[in-house]
């Protein structure tokens, strides 16, 4: 079998997962966002198992769109950041991709293209998080110089939340009140009528008002809450990736005896002491600190010591038994990959999309 650390991809809970997104915007529809290889699941894989699902993919680049193509999905994808060349929305055209346009660059470059026929094209307004979109009072002109492009079949309005985690915060109701009088405004002048999409997982989850015709989820796809606060919907998801590897060696350590490297761990009593092989060059995170849980058997062990390359140490003392081969879940269903973050002083989106290469992805039926 050799080396075991994997990934495995629990195909029912993105089923499960995707559900729920159903369940709780049942008159929208979904543009499920598979962008940075689907949050590090696989893109193309999780785009099969999804495209009976949803209406759209969202990704982040034509390339990473192509990349679908070239692995048989047929659905619409959307391009988040819209065309960065003008090149581009010529391959758009062909492979029915609908762009972004958050900027006077990009209406501009729909406007000039010579398309083979028209697209469809998302307006991002800016209401508050001020990374991407046009503001509030520019939407208008550029609505309608889009409305009148003959490159242009139709437009949806989008923004984006800066912070739906924030239960208690002011800016979602604003970023709300912001776009509705957006639409209002066109409404006003006579547009012809059009969708709207507002809402990431955590708008899914926990601001109803922001439901529009176009609902975009990712983490909460892939069974992580972007919810800080305990909130009874997140924790219906199921985590989706399972990272996992074994044990390879174990040993009794006096106490007083340091493990890994720096000698930053000193064993308080005498220890049992596992090493697993799954290390940053695995994707798990270097700075996860002394203390990390990782299960072993159904129950929490600590991570003691430097995480090395290829491998760790876990304190296992607590165990009645244990032995060489049991499986180690770094994270997955028995340990969500947001509890592992924490101690890391990252995000379960960080941890799962930046796994690399080199550890093999399987899927669970
Ligand atoms: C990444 C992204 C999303 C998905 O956000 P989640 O928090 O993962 O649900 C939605 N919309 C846009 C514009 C994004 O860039």
């Amino acid at each position: 079998m050799g080396r075991p650390t994997e990934i495995l991809i629990d195909r029912q809970a993105l089923l499960h997962n995707v559900q729920r997104v159903k369940e709780l915007c049942p008159d929208g529809k979904i543009v499920a966002v598979i962008k940075a290889d689907a949050y590090g699941h696989g893109s193309s894989e999780v785009a099969k198992i999804l495209q009976d699902q949803v209406s759209m993919f969202a990704v982040s680049s034509v390339e990473e769109a192509q990349e679908l193509r070239s692995n048989g999905i047929q659905t619409p994808v959307l391009l988040l950041e819209g065309c960065f060349t003008s090149d581009e929305l010529h391959i758009c055209v062909q492979q029915g991709f609908e762009v972004v346009t958050h900027n006077q660059n990009q209406v501009q470059m729909v406007e000039d293209a010579k398309l083979s026929g028209p697209l469809r094209v998302w307006l991002k307004v800016d209401t508050g998080m001020h990374r991407l979109g046009v503001m509030p009072d520019q939407v208008n002109p550029f609505f309608e110089r889009l409305e009148r492009s003959s490159n242009v079949h139709s437009v949806v309005l989008m923004t984006h939340l800066s912070y739906a985690d924030g239960l208690n915060d002011p800016s979602t109701p604003a970023q709300l009140t912001c776009f509705q009088q957006v639409v209002k405004q066109l409404n006003d002048v006579g547009t012809n009528p059009f969708e709207i999409s507002i809402a990431n997982s955590a708008g899914i989850l926990a601001w109803p008002k922001s439901h529009g015709q176009w609902q975009r989820p990712g983490i909460m796809l892939y069974g992580l809450t972007p919810l800080t606060e305990d909130n009874e919907t997140s924790n219906q998801l199921i985590p989706v990736m399972i990272f996992r590897s074994q044990i390879i060696a174990l040993r009794w350590i006096a106490a007083g005896e340091s493990v890994g490297y720096g000698n930053t761990w000193v064993a308080q009593q005498d220890s049992h002491i596992a090493t697993v092989a799954v290390g940053y060059g695995d994707g798990y995170p270097r700075n996860a600190k002394n203390g990390t849980p990782v299960m072993v058997r159904g129950q929490r062990c600590p991570l003691v010591g430097r995480v090395s390359m290829d491998m760790i140490a876990v304190d296992v003392t607590q165990l009645q038994e244990v032995a060489l081969g049991d499986t180690v879940e770094l994270w997955g269903q028995e340990l969500s990959a947001n509890e592992v973050a924490t101690w890391a002083d990252t995000i379960g989106y960080e941890l799962v999309t930046r796994m690399p290469k080199r550890t093999p992805r399987k899927i669970l039926d």
